[in-house]
C-alpha cells in the first residue's frame, strides 16, 4: 500500500520541491500552505505522516502539531529553523516524532520519512506484548491500551512503547541513551532532551502529579525507572 504524505509549508519553493522529492520516492503526496487547511485535511483525509514547518503564515506548526495530535497519532516530521531550538522542543513536546533542520538536503528528508514509515509499520505488526501491572498502571497486551487506576489513558505510540519499554522490567534504571536508541532506532535522531520531553509528556498523563512523579521515576545522573505505585 502507497503511504499517503501531507507536506506543509507556505514557501510554494519549499513545498513544491518537497511534494516533488516525496512523490518520486513512490509515495502519495498533498500539499497545504497553511496550518488550518492542514488540520481540515487531516481530518477529512487519513495520511500515514504529516511534514509540517514550523513557519506557517497562520498557526505556527507547533499549534498545528498540539491540535493535530489532540485528535490524531498521524506521525509528524517538523521543519525547524537551524537557529530554532525553542521550536524543535516545543514541536517534540507537542508530540512531534521527528524533526528536520532547514536547511536540509532532500536525502536527509526521505531517509527520515522513511525510517519513521518503517518504525509505525513495526508498531503495526508489533508482536503481542504481554499484559503487564505496575502499580496502578496496567498495559492490556496487544491494543496499545494503558489504563492507570482502572481509567484508560490515551498514549501515542511513542509514548505506549517508552511505557512499554521501562514496564518490561519495572525497577529497572533505563539511561536516557537507552531510551532514545529504543524509541527513535536511530544514530541521528533525536537528542537524549527529547527523551526528557517524551517522559515529561508521559508523567502528565500517568501521575496523580506530574511534577512530583512517583511512578515514573528519575534516577539523578543515571535515567528513568518504572515504579508500583
Ligand atoms: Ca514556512
Amino acid at each position: 500500500m502507497t503511504a499517503r504524505i501531507l507536506v506543509v509549508e507556505d514557501e510554494p519553493a519549499i513545498g513544491d520541491a518537497v511534494a516533488y522529492a516525496v512523490r518520486s520516492e513512490g509515495y502519495e503526496v498533498d500539499t497545504e500552505r497553511d496550518g488550518g487547511a492542514a488540520l481540515a485535511a487531516t481530518r477529512d483525509d487519513g495520511y500515514d505522516l504529516v511534514v509540517l514547518d514550523v513557519m506557517l503564515p497562520d498557526l505556527s506548526g507547533v499549534e498545528v502539531c498540539r491540535r493535530l495530535r489532540q485528535e490524531s497519532d498521524v506521525p509528524i516530521l517538523m521543519l525547524t529553523a537551524r537557529d530554532g531550538e525553542v521550536d524543535r522542543v516545543l514541536g517534540l513536546e507537542a508530540g512531534a516524532d521527528d524533526y528536520v533542520t532547514k536547511p536540509f538536503s532532500m536525502a536527509e528528508l526521505l531517509s527520515r520519512i522513511r525510517a519513521i514509515l518503517r518504525r509505525r509499520e513495526l508498531d503495526r505488526v508489533a508482536v503481542v506484548r504481554k499484559p503487564a501491572r505496575i502499580g496502578a498502571i496496567e498495559l492490556l497486551g496487544d491494543e496499545h491500551e494503558v489504563t492507570v487506576e482502572g481509567q484508560p489513558v490515551h498514549l501515542t505510540p511513542s509514548e505506549f512503547k517508552l511505557v512499554a519499554l521501562l514496564a518490561s522490567e519495572p525497577g529497572r534504571v533505563f539511561s536516557r541513551r537507552e531510551i532514545v536508541r529504543h524509541l527513535w532506532e536511530s544514530a541521528y535522531v533525536a537528542d537524549e532532551r527529547a527523551c526528557d520531553t517524551r517522559i515529561w509528556s508521559v508523567r502528565r498523563k500517568i501521575e496523580r502529579d506530574p511534577g512530583r512523579p512517583e511512578r515514573l521515576v528519575t534516577v539523578r545522573g543515571i535515567g528513568y525507572k518504572l515504579v508500583p505505585a
